[in-house]
């Protein structure tokens, strides 16, 4: 009997059926709907709510309503025959059985009609006043139709003469031209929808089928995962807030149907969704394999099980579509990336500071994964912790201050594990399942390690996608190769800063930090060649220390040694930015002043002269002067000389004249020195 019930019943589509009803009797006073016990899609209350009162602003069903309509339904299944009832609000109310030979197939509820009392014809617009037998419209806005008890048994009885006939001989053709009809219309639009070029487009175009094949007021169709707030991207007839309390909803909603497509039960949805309003709900999952893609949901819409089967159709088609549009997408993004990538490592290879490099391999790193904050540890010496060398979304005092020891937390973890770790939610990740520090916005994160060859030297964090997203195996892949590339770079630039290290070493004098002699002369003579190139002047200043044998006779060669480095710190410090200041050799000290002709050349040694006069010296007062100074002679290029010797020599002949001249002075070069005194060195 169940089966039966059942297969019948499903074949009845209701609005084939008030169609074909309101087609024999056109002016049919009752709202119509259909209920049928197994039918999944409406409850008896919701049946009875959409034929009484289906108007906004109607009478809404009481309690007692409810069980009125129970008992006439009992009744009507019992007899097999209509049953008409008075509601409390003097509404007229009929329950008819539908019946295909012994079997009941449904029942036929009407509503929504008001009780005229037989005796008060003349209190409004009734059926006696335009003679016929059919009742009419009072006011089609708000005031229901009215009708006595006995000419609503009487339509009530002429339907149910009527529905045999129909049931047999009209409803299966009509629903078999609307199936074939609607498959057309589904199989046509299905095929556009595949065609889409863009997942909006195919969203869009699935959305408008579906309203316009099922006639369906209020429809969305989201994409994303059901927890993802804010993924509606198609709606029709709803406002922002009520698209707001499903998505809220939706987790719970897709528990009870457990995740399948179908009617949600009306308990249910008064449950999760108190705020619809709504007759009936239809849910169905978009799916690729068992991967859940999204949700479209269809309100106020009695779906006929043919029609189900169509939508589900429907929005296969477009699962189908928006899975092969993300294919695509990630096809096309992985190419940018791959473009991308090389465009970054080549960058990479133009750094050669450390500090540099690891800044940026951390921001490319968080650039192509779309992560807002991130950090790059390295392994100290002792290989004991790790300190965050580089940082985004966090203040450098923060970042500075954390040290993390290898093993522990989750950084220290992979730095002794050696293999990269990517977390959807940190709190439910059973590897590691501690409480998300508030200072990131969301639960996902990338952990990977940096290994030179087989040594591991630090670790990448990057956490907090900017879309909210969780992190994708995508992602990892990407990171995986965009690091491997940088670590080599960490190698190269090592050794470029090695390399720097020892050239440095090998040019500077280790006691004041000046340049060598060597330096000084590689220099001259590139300054020598740019000078002729560009026609310029420069000028060179030879500076000897003043008695400072006696100093250190006196206080000893350590009083020397910082004497001296006091001596460079004040010639640094007094020469110009661009001037090159170089210890060359014992207590004697040579700047090159570039594009500086002699006399401007005069006012710089000036000031040096004077620094170191005026400068204290412990023990100065031994000295001969009383304090410690210096003598200084200048020779300008290319007046004095165009080769480095003769610069110098020119230099060195104008200090010896200073030395000459009672010292603490300079004396700038010119031609008769070399013939008036005898060469340095030839003295005493
Ligand atoms: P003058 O005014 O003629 O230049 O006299 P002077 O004593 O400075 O000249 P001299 O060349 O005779 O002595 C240079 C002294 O500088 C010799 C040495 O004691 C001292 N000297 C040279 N290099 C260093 C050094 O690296 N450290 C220290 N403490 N003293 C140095
Ligand atoms: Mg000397
Ligand atoms: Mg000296």
């Amino acid at each position: 009997m169940e089966s039966v019930y059942k297969s019948v019943s499903s074949q009845i589509d209701p609005r084939d059926l008030f169609r074909l009803l309101r087609r024999q009797h056109s002016s049919l006073p009752f709202n119509l709907s259909f209920y049928a016990e197994n039918r999944q899609s409406m409850s008896l209350r919701q049946a009875v709510l959409a034929a009484c009162c289906p108007l906004e602003g109607n009478v809404c069903c009481t309690e007692d309503c409810q069980h009125l309509w129970q008992s006439s339904l009992d009744k009507a299944l019992l007899a097999k025959t209509p049953q008409i009832h008075l509601c409390p609000k003097q509404f007229l109310g009929f329950v008819l059985p539908l019946q295909r030979g012994d079997a009941p197939v449904g029942f036929l509820l009407g509503g929504g009609l008001r009780e005229k009392a037989a005796h008060s014809v003349l209190a409004g617009p009734s059926i006696d006043d335009d003679k016929t037998t059919t009742l009419r419209t009072a006011n089609q806005s708000s005031r229901a139709l009215t009708a006595t008890v006995d000419e609503a048994a009487s339509v009530v009885d002429e339907i149910f003469q009527l529905l045999p006939r129909l049931l047999e001989q009209q409803l299966h053709p009509m629903s078999l031209a609307r199936m074939t009809k609607s498959l057309e219309s589904a199989r046509f639009l299905a095929r556009e929808i595949a065609q889409c070029g863009s997942a909006e487009d195919a969203i869009g175009m699935a959305a408008e089928t579906l309203a316009v094949l099922f006639d369906v007021p209020r429809l969305l169709i989201r994409v994303g995962r059901p927890d993802q707030v804010g993924s509606t991207r198609a709606a029709l007839g709803f406002s922002p807030e009520e698209i707001e309390q499903i998505e809220k909803g939706l987790p719970e909603i897709l528990k009870v149907n457990n995740s399948a497509a179908g009617v949600l039960p009306e308990e249910a949805l008064s449950l999760i969704l108190p705020q619809i309003e709504t007759r009936s709900a239809f849910f169905a999952p978009l799916t690729e394999g068992k991967q859940m893609l999204g949700l479209a949901v269809l309100l106020d819409t009695d779906l006929h099980p043919r029609d189900q089967a169509l939508c589900d159709l429907i929005l296969d088609r477009l699962s189908a579509r928006l899975q092969q549009l993300k294919m695509e997408e990630d096809r096309r993004k992985e190419r940018d990336y791959s473009t991308k990538l090389i465009s970054m490592i080549s960058a990479l290879s133009m750094i050669d500071s450390q500090k540099e490099l690891y800044r940026n391999m951390l921001e490319m790193s968080a650039e192509l994964c779309g992560a807002e904050s991130g950090s790059l540890m390295l392994l100290d010496e002792t290989a004991a912790s790790l300190t965050i060398t580089a940082a985004r979304g966090m203040s450098s005092p923060v970042a500075q201050s954390v040290a993390i020891s290898v093993g522990e937390g989750i950084a220290g973890r992979v730095a002794q594990g050696g293999l990269p770790l990517m977390v959807n939610d940190i709190e439910k990740d059973e590897r590691i399942a501690t409480r998300n520090r508030p200072r990131f916005k969301t639960k996902s994160f990338i952990c990977l390690p940096l290994k030179t060859g087989d040594n591991f030297v630090g670790v990448l964090n990057l956490a907090d996608k900017g879309d909210g997203s969780s992190f994708t195996e995508a992602d990892l892949r990407l990171l995986q190769s965009f690091v491997a590339h940088a670590v080599q770079m960490i190698e190269r630039t090592a050794v470029l800063e090695r390399a720097g290290h020892l050239e440095k070493l090998s040019i500077t004098d280790p006691l004041t930090g000046l340049y060598n002699r060597r330096f000084l002369e590689s220099r001259l003579d590139e300054e020598i060649n740019r000078s002729q190139r560009q026609e310029q002047k420069f000028s060179l200043i030879l500076a000897d220390l003043d008695n400072f044998k006696i100093y250190n006779d006196v206080l000893g060669h350590l009083a020397g040694d910082k004497a001296l480095q006091k001596v460079a710190d004040l010639m640094r410090s007094t020469a110009r930015e661009m001037d090159i200041v170089t210890r060359y050799g014992g207590e004697e000290f040579c700047l090159i002043l570039p594009g500086t002709g002699k006399k401007e050349c005069l006012f710089v040694a000036e000031r040096l002269r004077r620094a170191i006069e005026v400068a204290i010296f412990p023990g100065e007062s031994h000295l001969p002067l009383g304090r410690l100074t210096v003598s200084l002679g200048v020779s300008a290029y290319p007046d004095d000389g165009e080769g480095p010797e003769a610069l110098i020599h020119a230099a060195d002949l104008a200090l010896y004249r200073a030395k000459h001249n009672g010292r603490n002075r300079l004396v700038l070069y010119h031609a008769d020195l070399s013939q008036t005194l005898v060469a340095p060195g030839q003295a005493n």
